[in-house]
C-alpha cells in the first residue's frame, strides 16, 4: 500500500481538505499519515489517518524521520509562504530529507494534482 504524508500550514488547511475530497477514491486506498492538526481535519472528513504530533511540536520532524527510514512514498505539504512558522528549521529538514531520499514532494495544490496523477498512473 502506498504511504502518503499530508501536512498543511494553517492558511492552507482548507486547500488540503479540498484536495483530499477531490481525490478521495484513490486516497482511501492508501495509508495516510499527517501532522496533528492537519490530521484532525482529514479525519473529520471520514478518512483513516495516522495522526502524528502537531507540526510546531515535532510532527514535521517525525515525518522527516519516516522519509529517511523509507516509511513514506510521497509527501504533500501545502506550505503557506505568506506566514511565519516557528518550526521553519523542521520544515527545511523535511524538505531536505525528501531530496536526500528521492521522495516526491508537492508543496502546493497544483503540484499535488500532478504528483497524485503520476502516482495513480504508476499504480494502475
Ligand atoms: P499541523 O502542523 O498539522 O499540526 O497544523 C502543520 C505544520 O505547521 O507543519
Amino acid at each position: 500500500m502506498i504511504k502518503i504524508a499530508l501536512i498543511a500550514h494553517d492558511g492552507k488547511k482548507a486547500d488540503m481538505v479540498s484536495f483530499i475530497l477531490a481525490n478521495q477514491s484513490f486516497l482511501k486506498g492508501t495509508k495516510l499519515y499527517a501532522t496533528g492538526t492537519t490530521g484532525k481535519h482529514i479525519a473529520n472528513e471520514g478518512f483513516e489517518v495516522v495522526k502524528l504530533l502537531s507540526g510546531p511540536l515535532g510532527g514535521d520532524a517525525q515525518i522527516a524521520t519516516m522519509v529517511a527510514t523509507g516509511e513514506i512514498d510521497a509527501v504533500f505539504f501545502f506550505r503557506d509562504p505568506l506566514d511565519k512558522h516557528p518550526h521553519e528549521p523542521d520544515v527545511q529538514m523535511l524538505m531536505r530529507q525528501c531530496d536526500v531520499h528521492n521522495v516526491p514532494l508537492a508543496t502546493n495544490p497544483k503540484a499535488a494534482h500532478y504528483l497524485l496523477k503520476g502516482i495513480r498512473d504508476t499504480v494502475d
